[in-house]
């Protein structure tokens, strides 16, 4: 494994271009991933990076890595909007919903870790909150402030980008230049704190409506959002570490934002490698929930998102994620879902196929078939070449199948060893069992059964409580014109 760690490559986007992947501590790897900011339930877009990203820890983990992974839960400050505009959407929410907010985002935070339960997620070494770190936030900013690049306006505490960038490059990752952004920015006006448009908060002070407000040397008020990241990240993997990930849309200015907290307060980049994974679209639009294009992750296993005519399950979805690279956009549609569910099955069916085959000598040469998965995923985890190879492996098995080809014992072994680690462990796939539904068939038949009386009685309660048991299962329960269907 060890030959295969040296041979990764990774497109760094502070490069913009692919690099060996050589981690600060042999054998090791710290990798900060921005996590799900909890004041609604994660879209399909959101899963789509989160997906991304166990890809990237799952295949770091089968090279051999011990990777520390940590994954931030946003559950206070201010987040800018896209009209520049900075918002508590917690706060927002928790009024709208009549709760406090802590209790929106644990709300929320149960449903993504059932999200991840379905999508097969596995879970990062820590899942540290904001709300848990505003004292190593507020240490940070003090730094920064000693240092000079930040200046306190009533309460409130400012990055001054102009005196960083007399030391340091702002806009090193997302290459935005301040005299550009200038243009695309509104004009600061009389009640403007900030000294310069580019400048961005770090402590706000509180607001009479704040939901949320800590006591900090400079007054009641909360952190500005880039500020969060900064203290979770170096606090649990240090001042420098290997990676740090999030949705292509975090580049600027949240990146690159963090960035420069680092270099003001500690003087360094915090990590080595910036990884950025790409957006989902729908209809070539990024999918938002503010331009009200977006589908939930439970929609889809339902069959409810109004755009598709069926429901697919969760690895039928996952693996259709794995067919595109995760620099690449994606577009969900009807076709791709349903070549990615005849895939889905013909992959599966390989390997059950690869242990009924007889075994004789080896008619093909096996170490480059393996070979090749390696070298596809350790070219900036391609995933989709990664999945044309495995297709390769089936054309083999069903060949040998056939009696057209012939494998050893030994290969055969080795084959589906291999097989199995690439589409279980790393692709994160796994089996849907025929038989275990085979016997469910009739236990399904009586839960059914059951919800349909349910409905009959108008108890919606339990004919609810039926459905979301099920989906828990990972069972899809879907009502179509001559009864109900389950997946
Ligand atoms: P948020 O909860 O909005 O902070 O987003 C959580 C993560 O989802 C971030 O890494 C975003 O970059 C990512 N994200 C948001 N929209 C999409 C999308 N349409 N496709 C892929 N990732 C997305
Ligand atoms: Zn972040």
């Amino acid at each position: 494994m060890k030959a295969q760690q040296d041979q990764l490559h990774i497109y760094n986007s502070l490069k913009g271009e692919k690099e060996p992947f050589i981690p600060i501590k042999a054998g090791k790897v710290g990798m900060y991933v921005c996590g799900p900011t909890l004041y609604s339930e994660p879209h399909m877009g959101n899963m789509r990076t989160f997906i991304n990203f166990d890809l990237i820890y799952r295949y770091l983990l089968h090279l051999g890595f011990e990777v520390k992974y940590v994954r931030n839960v946003t559950d206070a400050g201010h987040i800018t909007n896209s009209a520049g505009q900075e918002v508590d959407s917690i706060g927002e929410a928790a009024k709208a919903e009549q709760l406090q907010s802590l209790e929106i985002v644990y709300k929320y935070a149960l449903k993504f870790q059932e999200l991840q339960r379905i999508y097969n997620l596995l879970s990062p070494s820590i899942e540290p909150t904001a709300t848990q770190h505003i004292q190593e936030q507020i240490e940070i900013i003090e730094q920064i402030l000693d240092n000079g690049y930040a200046y306190e306006v009533n309460g409130s505490v400012y990055f001054d980008t102009r005196r960083y960038m007399q030391d340091f490059h702002y806009g090193i990752l997302s290459g935005r230049k301040v005299d550009e952004l200038e243009n695309e920015t509104r004009v600061l006006n009389a009640q403007d704190e900030k000294r310069f448009f580019a400048d961005f908060a770090l402590w706000k002070r509180a607001n009479p409506d704040d939901m949320q407000i800590w006591r900090s040397p400079w007054g009641n008020g909360n952190p500005g959002w880039h500020i969060e990241c900064t203290a979770m990240s170096t606090k649990y993997l240090g001042k420098q570490f290997d990676i740090h990930g999030g949705g292509m849309d975090l580049k600027f200015p949240h990146h690159e934002d963090e960035i420069a907290q680092s270099c003001g307060s500690f003087g360094c980049n915090p990590a080595r490698y910036w990884m950025h994974a790409n957006m989902l679209n729908v209809n070539g639009q990024k999918m938002s929930k503010s331009f009200g294009n977006y589908f939930l992750p439970k929609q889809i296993l339902e069959g409810s998102t109004g755009l598709f005519e069926k429901a697919y399950s969760a690895n039928v979805v996952r693996f259709f994620m794995m067919q595109a690279h995760y620099r690449s956009n994606l577009d969900f549609t009807q076709e791709a879902l349903n070549a990615a569910e005849k895939g889905y099955a013909r992959l599966m069916e390989g390997l059950k196929t690869l242990n009924q085959i007889p075994t004789s000598s080896s008619s093909f040469d096996i170490d480059a078939l393996i070979a090749s998965f390696y070298k596809a995923m350790n070219d900036d985890f391609n995933a989709p070449i990664l999945v044309a190879n495995l297709f390769e492996a089936v054309k083999q098995i069903n060949l040998i199948n056939d009696g057209k080809a012939s494998i050893s014992i030994q290969d055969k072994m080795r084959l589906k060893a291999t097989l199995e680690a690439f589409i279980y462990d790393v692709l994160g796939l796994t089996p849907e069992n025929t038989v275990g539904e085979t016997r469910l068939a009739p236990v399904m038949d009586l839960v059914l059964d059951l919800r349909q009386q349910a409905r009959t009685n108008k108890d919606w309660t339990t004919s609810d409580q039926i459905r979301d048991g099920l989906a828990k299962a990972g069972i899809v329960v879907k009502d179509v014109k001559d009864g109900t269907t389950w997946s």
